[in-house]
């Protein structure tokens, strides 16, 4: 540890590459064993940590962005263009154009892309231009509504219901050289259900063969599956067999008498890297406030919750002392920032660490290190662990980068 201390700081991040690796091999085979044609696209923005991009990449991941900024990152490790689907509520024509040219997979979901679509498309006479939608159904189930955190409808895509998206269909369809090819249709739920995905998967296929036969390559289901959980957090998360079951039986179902059967995507970014990531902070400080005691981390709350949810995570102490004979303590666990809240876990029962001891997070590569603000503190190192071998795939940030003086006036 005192090396790893000396090497990195009081506080970093380990990635675990084969986990990674062992994620992807199993999303893939629970989808490919039951449906050939199938694609993963990683969702860039669960964590966009360059290497772990690249290692995805090199598995056969396509890259999900949902932004210029990632769609350039996606660029920047390698990523061949045609292996980037290019989601997002907002791209400018420059970006509609960039990607068209460059052959990407594009999936709009408002009347001002589609605009930038058809300007593309006329501009370009000669070039078939292929395009995929996505949509916004009722997802609900049985009148209730699975989205998350308590949202009736969901606010992105293209509304079916009401007719707008056999409006868009029909207006793309005047343009010769504009084909629509896909539909996409990610949808957020708080119980991340597999019956869900079957209604999904059901009702794009159905609307793909209502209203764009010709053509269909691709039915993208989004993402928001649930990964392997850590045991602590006490919830039956389906497994990647129990998800890909009812969708790809809907898949082969519904394209059985299909000669050319459409590639399935699958976007997943929670599941592929949540427990890929673990956060170490150093202990600096214990203290005992009238009866409670305050364990200090150089760590925050910000580094491993960003959303700042009061569930613990999985964790342990590296104790640079045996303890003996000790009495259990319960103790909370808290960070640098001046904030009341930067709570990193709450009631944790056990021996109370001891200064300069390691407490180790788990499950922290989702959503984590892409939410880390600059507050009060540079962001820690990454460091990737490979069959043994380490790796520091982000450096510790300076004051000279925190503070760039390309961007700030002094
Ligand atoms: C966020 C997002 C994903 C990934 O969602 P997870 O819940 O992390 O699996 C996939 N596709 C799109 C379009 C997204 O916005």
């Amino acid at each position: 540890m005192c090396e790893l201390e000396r090497d990195f700081g009081s506080s970093f991040f380990l990635l675990d590459v084969n986990k990674l690796r062992e994620n992807y091999k199993k999303i893939e085979h629970a989808f490919k064993s039951r449906y050939e044609n199938f694609i993963i696209g990683y969702s860039y923005k669960t964590n966009y940590l360059p290497y772990l991009c690249k290692e995805l990449s090199k598995l056969g991941a396509y890259a999900e962005v949902v932004s210029r900024l990632e769609y350039d990152l996606a660029i920047k490790i390698g990523e061949d263009p045609r292996r980037i689907i290019f989601n997002g509520p907002i791209k400018s024509r420059e970006d509609i154009q960039y990607a068209l040219n460059n052959e990407s997979i594009v999936n709009i979901e408002s009347f001002y892309e589609a605009d930038f679509v058809k300007e593309y498309a006329l501009e370009h006479p000669k070039k078939q231009i292929k395009i995929g939608i996505r949509v916004n159904f009722d997802i609900s189930d049985n009148g209730i509504s699975p989205h998350q955190a308590g949202y009736d409808i969901g606010r992105f895509g293209i509304c079916v219901e009401n007719g707008d998206f056999q409006n868009l269909v029909m207006q793309l369809k005047e343009l010769k050289n504009i084909k629509i090819t896909g539909l996409h249709g990610h949808f957020s739920t708080s119980e991340r259900k597999a019956e869900t995905y079957r209604i999904i998967t059901e009702k794009l296929c159905r609307i793909a063969k209502e209203s764009i036969l010709d053509g269909l390559e691709y039915i993208d289901i989004g993402g928001g599956i649930y990964g392997e959980l850590p045991k602590s957090f006490q919830t039956v998360a389906p497994t990647f067999d129990e998800y890909a079951q009812p969708i790809c039986e809907v898949m082969n179902k519904e394209f059985n008498d299909f000669k050319n059967k459409p590639t399935l995507i699958l976007e997943p970014g929670l599941a592929m890297v949540a427990n890929v990531l673990i956060f170490i902070a150093k202990v600096i400080d214990i203290k005992n406030i009238r009866g409670n005691h305050f364990v200090l981390v150089d760590g925050s709350v910000h580094n491993i919750k960003p959303t700042m949810h009061k569930r613990n995570l999985p964790m342990h102490v590296i104790r640079q002392n045996e303890v003996s004979g000790y009495t259990k303590e319960i103790f909370d666990v808290v960070g640098y920032t001046c904030m009341e809240k930067d709570y990193l876990a709450h009631d944790i029962a056990g021996a109370l660490p001891q200064q300069d001891d390691y407490i180790v997070f788990e499950n922290v590569g989702a959503y984590t290190i892409v939410f880390n603000p600059p507050f009060i503190k540079v962001r820690p190192s990454i460091v990737a662990v490979d069959d043994g071998e380490l790796v520091e795939v982000r450096r510790k940030e300076t004051f000279r980068q925190f503070f760039n003086e390309e961007l700030y006036y002094f």
